[in-house]
């Protein structure tokens, strides 16, 4: 559904060009969970970034990003809005960002899903419950005026999943999904992310540092190093026998 081929990402800065992404190529097929690993300005949020081309006006992008058969590099903007609204989601670190404080759970979802799948009315209304069931909100119906404050960090990021999985997408990219949030809701909401790739349809980018949750749910492995994939391959061939130096030092760091 998604390859990349020696993608490379640089930054103008000060009139010179500051490297992030070097020649990275990967794939992720229909159905398949692909997980990025790697350290901190490794180049993982870049990457997934430079899917839906969202890097801003000083990002240099080079290679091809093809998605269904579409190439997203140097792809015009109404293009690229129509497959982020229609095909790729995304899922951020920190919730807040991107849920609007000043409206409801109701008229944030409630947009998503009427410009998204032209439903109206009591319809939306019904999708809204569905998707907030979903990802594990519970009562649904009295939680529909809340604002943004009145959620815990954990409630707000199940809306933003539900938000992002309000326009059916066929490829879910998840960057570090659940950083911002303690360690039992983290669980939490892994769990949900894994009930997602369970339920089938959909296929994920997922970025995290969290190599318990890779070897749970991802199919294949791209470990990062200095804006390159220095090692990739099936979960199990890459926890059973890392050939790389850093994937080595990767997994003894976590066990
Ligand atoms: P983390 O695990 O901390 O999220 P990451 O692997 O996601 O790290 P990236 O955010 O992809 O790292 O950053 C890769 C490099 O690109 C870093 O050196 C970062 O400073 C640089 N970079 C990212 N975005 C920009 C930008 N908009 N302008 C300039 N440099 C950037
Ligand atoms: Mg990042």
């Amino acid at each position: 559904i998604l390859d990349v081929r020696d993608l490379r990402v640089n930054f103008r800065q000060d009139g010179a060009l500051i490297p992030a992404v070097r020649g990275v190529s990967f794939h992720v097929g229909r159905g398949e969970t692909v997980a990025l690993v790697g350290e901190s300005g490794s180049g993982k949020s870049v990457t997934a970034l430079s899917t839906v081309q969202l890097l801003g006006e000083t990002a240099q992008v080079s290679g091809s990003v093809n998605y269904e058969g579409r190439e997203m590099v140097g792809a015009p903007e109404a293009e690229l809005r129509r497959v982020r609204g229609n095909d790729i989601s995304f899922i951020f670190q920190e919730p807040m960002t991107s849920l609007n404080p000043l409206h409801t759970l109701e008229r944030q979802l409630s947009e998503s899903i009427e410009l998204h799948q032209g439903l109206r009315g009591g319809a939306v209304r019904d999708r809204i419950i569905e998707l907030l069931n979903r990802v594990g909100i519970r009562d649904p119906e009295t939680r529909l005026g809340a604002y943004p404050h009145q959620l815990s960090g954990g409630q707000r990021q199940r809306v933003m999943i539900a938000m992002a999985l309000a326009n059916n997408p066929d490829l879910l990219i998840a960057d570090e999904p659940t950083t911002a949030l303690d360690v039992t809701i983290q669980a939490q909401i892994l769990e949900l992310l894994a009930e997602l790739k369970r339920d089938g349809a959909m296929s994920m980018l997922f970025i995290t540092h969290d190599l318990g949750i890779v070897r749970r749910i991802a199919d294949r492995v791209c470990v990062m190093k200095d804006g390159e994939i220095v090692e990739q391959g099936p979960t199990a061939e890459i926890f059973a026998s890392p050939k790389h130096p850093y994937t080595r030092m990767l997994l003894e760091a976590e066990s």
